[in-house]
């Protein structure tokens, strides 16, 4: 058996997270892809994220009709700062007779050098870094550590060019972001008035 995992902010999550969780499972055989929203990385700090509840809620909408993805709230139950190698212990510890297979953009995976322990992250699961426009795989070579590098591997896929800095900006601007992320999304959103003065 094998589970996938892709953590992130998601504030809010996007089709381009729907599709390369989609597509892992299928290229890698993945039984089911978790997607764990986490805190807020040290480096973004200074933009003030919705809370984890909010973030959490809109991925379990995004994924209400999905039947091999699914959201998990281990990281926003562990409150405050998640890391990576500390998600990947407590997921060894559920999913003993799995192999974990952890989904990362290529922009996210080139900082993978600054994380918590990394040696033990790249040792705890199988490490799956997928294409992102604005970045090649070229640009991880300076990136990341040598060993570090050599446990990860490269998956190319089609480049979406949506990110969630974009669809809060959209919202700031008034210009629509329905079709970016599903419409439950888009109307959670709207409701909750998020990103007005993002
Ligand atoms: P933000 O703009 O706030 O950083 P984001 O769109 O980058 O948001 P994150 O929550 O930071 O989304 O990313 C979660 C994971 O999804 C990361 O591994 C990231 O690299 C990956 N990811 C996000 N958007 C894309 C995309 N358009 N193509 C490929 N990977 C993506
Ligand atoms: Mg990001």
């Amino acid at each position: 058996m094998r589970i996938g995992l892709l953590g992130g902010t998601f504030d809010p999550i996007h089709y381009a997270h729907l599709f390369i969780a989609e597509d892992a499972r299928s290229r890698l055989e993945l039984d089911r892809v978790l997607i764990v929203p986490g805190g807020v990385p040290p480096h973004k700090k200074p933009y003030a994220a919705s809370p984890p509840e909010q973030r959490l809620r809109m991925v379990e909408l995004a994924l209400a009709d999905s039947e091999h993805l699914d959201a998990d709230d281990t990281e926003v139950r562990a409150s405050g700062l998640s890391y990576t190698v500390e998600t990947l212990r407590a997921m060894g510890r559920r999913f003993p007779d799995h192999e974990i297979v952890f989904i990362t953009g290529v922009d996210a995976v080139a900082e993978i050098g600054t994380w918590h322990e990394p040696d033990e992250v790249v040792r705890l699961c199988r490490m799956v870094a997928v294409s992102r426009p604005g970045r090649t795989f070229a640009d991880l070579e300076d990136a990341v550590p040598a060993r570090l590098l050599s446990r990860i591997e490269l998956m190319v896929t089609p480049e979406i060019g949506i990110s969630s800095t974009s669809i809060r900006s959209r919202v700031a601007r008034g210009l629509p972001i329905r079709y970016l992320t599903p419409n439950h999304v888009v109307d959670y959103i709207a409701a909750h008035r998020l990103y007005r003065d993002a």
